[in-house]
């Protein structure tokens, strides 16, 4: 099942939280959402999963659209929002059945799916603790049972790994993984790293737009089309960023924080500025103190397209 997002836009008052995004996600695919806190992933997913109703444009999961078809839409998606809010003082297995029954799974199913859950999930040991009772990753693994419980072919996860420790963060994404062999997922996180371990595709979202798109390869590569430099300049009172944007071969130039006189210089495409960032130190009697080069990483494209 296809996922299909056309100018999607959700306004808070005056504030454009989604604005007017576009993608098309298709089956099988798992898709990160990748942005800093505040970029309008949660209130995409919550439109996607239909808690929320867009201000203009459309999602449509093959023929199904948000506008019309949310109780069929609902069927076909499992959701774990951002805080996993739980029954906490129900036990594991009659909140699993609870979620079932409300997700019309009919009633001669209803005990072999929970326990298909309960193994996927490696809630066995647990499985007749209270809510309350259990760990921070053991209730995130709750909320992936919940989600899965009437068999999706769609996972919408916020944030799913938040609150984890490391080795609970390692199982939560080993069966992300595992699901996605099956179903088409969409997670989001405000973390590079968590992305790149878990999707094939990673759409970077910054205040309500979309400002990338691709694998971790190609944004990688796009990036690194453009050479970054550090250079530590001396000139006194001189305004050596604005200089320095005046060349011709430079797209953006940011003082390196807490290092005064360097400056993170990014070419544009595919040319190099060593000569022209020399060339304007000497004509204007600047001491070029270093000039190095970088490889880019994936953090430098995250910052340089969130910043
Ligand atoms: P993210 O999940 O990427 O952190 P959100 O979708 O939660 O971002 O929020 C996007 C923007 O919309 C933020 O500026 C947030 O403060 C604002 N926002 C989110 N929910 C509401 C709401 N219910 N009312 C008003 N503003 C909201
Ligand atoms: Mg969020």
């Amino acid at each position: 099942m296809s996922i299909v997002v056309e100018n999607l836009t959700k306004k808070y008052g005056e504030q454009k939280a989604v604005n007017d995004i576009s993608f098309k996600i298709n089956t099988g695919e798992v898709v990160g959402f990748l942005g800093p806190n505040g970029a309008g992933k949660s209130t995409t997913m919550k439109m996607i999963t239909c808690y929320m109703a867009p201000t203009s444009g459309d999602v449509r999961l093959d023929e199904l659209s948000i506008l019309n078809e949310q109780e069929d839409i609902k069927k076909k998606i499992g959701y774990l929002p951002e805080n996993n809010p739980l029954y906490t003082d129900m036990a594991i297995v009659d909140y699993l059945r609870f979620c079932a029954e409300i997700q019309g799974v009919s009633k001669a199913k209803i005990p072999s799916r929970i326990g298909d859950m309960i193994d996927m999930c490696g809630l066995e040991r647990e499985r007749h603790k209270k809510i309350s009772e259990l760990s921070k990753g053991y209730r995130q693994r709750v909320g992936l049972a919940q989600a899965m419980i009437h068999d999706p072919e769609i996972l919408i996860l916020d944030e799913p790994t938040t609150g984890l420790d490391p080795n609970q963060i390692i199982e939560i994404r080993k069966l992300i993984k595992k699901l996605g062999k099956e179903k088409t997922v969409i997670l989001s996180s405000h973390i590079l790293s968590e992305v790149e371990a878990t999707c094939d595709r990673i759409l970077i979202i910054n205040r309500g737009r979309i400002v990338a798109d691709g694998t971790s390869d190609t944004l990688r590569s796009q990036a690194e089309g453009k050479e970054l430099l550090t250079v530590k300049i001396e000139a006194a009172d001189a305004d050596v960023k604005k200089a320095l944007l005046g060349l011709a071969s430079v797209e953006t130039v940011e003082p390196v924080e807490g290092k005064a006189g360097f400056f993170s210089v990014r070419s544009k495409p595919d040319v190099s500025s060593r000569k022209e960032v020399f060339d304007l130190c000497v004509s204007k009697k600047w001491y070029l103190l270093e000039m190095t080069g970088h490889e880019t990483k994936l953090e430098d494209v995250f910052r340089e397209l969130t910043n």
